[in-house]
């Protein structure tokens, strides 16, 4: 293994560790289910399998190369690491966020396609899609969240979670934020017996997209 320990890996780790602290803290994984990676060039940092969040230091970096081959550090790589390395092969990402977030797992089991029940799933890039149930750490899982993740930058993975990318830690990690919210919004308004929530046309949720575009920043 090459022992690598440039700056921008060193705070790439500190940035990997603070998101999934962020994860467990939010309520959006338990223990150490989910995981966090980013790339910074062609290493992928990653959390380790197992590991309390805590407990991981600036010494436990853990790095692999986008075939899979571990490149730094000793702990042992994510068990969900093919769904993290199908998400840098295939886009521009440099961060994937993954968890187990309750609301989104629970909608997983319910819809191919999450309702649009508001304009945040234009920040998503769209109506988010669910990807079939396949076993954690299998590649027919990780094609299944390609498929899903087509033109959106989240998805949830059926019976099991979400993954979520962005250009930095911070956008993949308030898109699992928004994307957990918006599920938790469609149970609580799919929950009051005798009424169905009115839901946004894809027109509509089009229109939403095509401001985005005009004033950058969402509303
Ligand atoms: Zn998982």
């Amino acid at each position: 293994m090459t022992d690598i320990h440039g700056d921008a890996i060193e705070q790439a780790w500190g940035g990997v560790v603070a998101t999934a602290r962020r994860t467990a803290a939010d309520g959006l994984v338990v223990g150490t289910s989910g995981n966090v990676s980013a790339r910074v060039g062609d290493i992928v940092l990653v959390t380790p399998s197992g590991v309390p969040y805590d407990r991981l230091g600036p010494d436990d970096a853990v790095g692999v190369d986008l075939e899979g081959r571990q490149v730094l550090g000793d702990l042992a790589p994510t068990s969900e690491l093919p769904l993290h390395l199908a998400v840098y092969r295939c886009t521009g990402a440099a961060a994937v966020v993954h968890t187990h977030a309750v609301h989104a797992t629970a909608v997983s089991t319910l819809v191919t396609e999450v309702p649009l029940i508001h304009y945040a799933a234009a920040m998503l890039g769209g109506p988010v899609r669910t990807a079939p149930y396949a076993r954690y750490g299998t590649k027919e899982l990780a094609d299944g969240m390609l498929a899903a993740l087509r033109d959106r930058t989240g998805c949830l993975l059926r019976n099991h979670g979400t993954v979520t990318h962005g250009s930095t830690l911070d956008e993949a990690y308030d898109r699992t934020a928004q994307l957990e919210w918006m599920c938790r919004l469609w149970l609580t308004a799919s929950s009051v017996p005798g009424h169905r929530p009115a839901l946004l046309t894809p027109a509509q949720l089009r229109d939403v997209q095509d401001a985005l575009k005009g004033y950058g920043q969402p509303g």
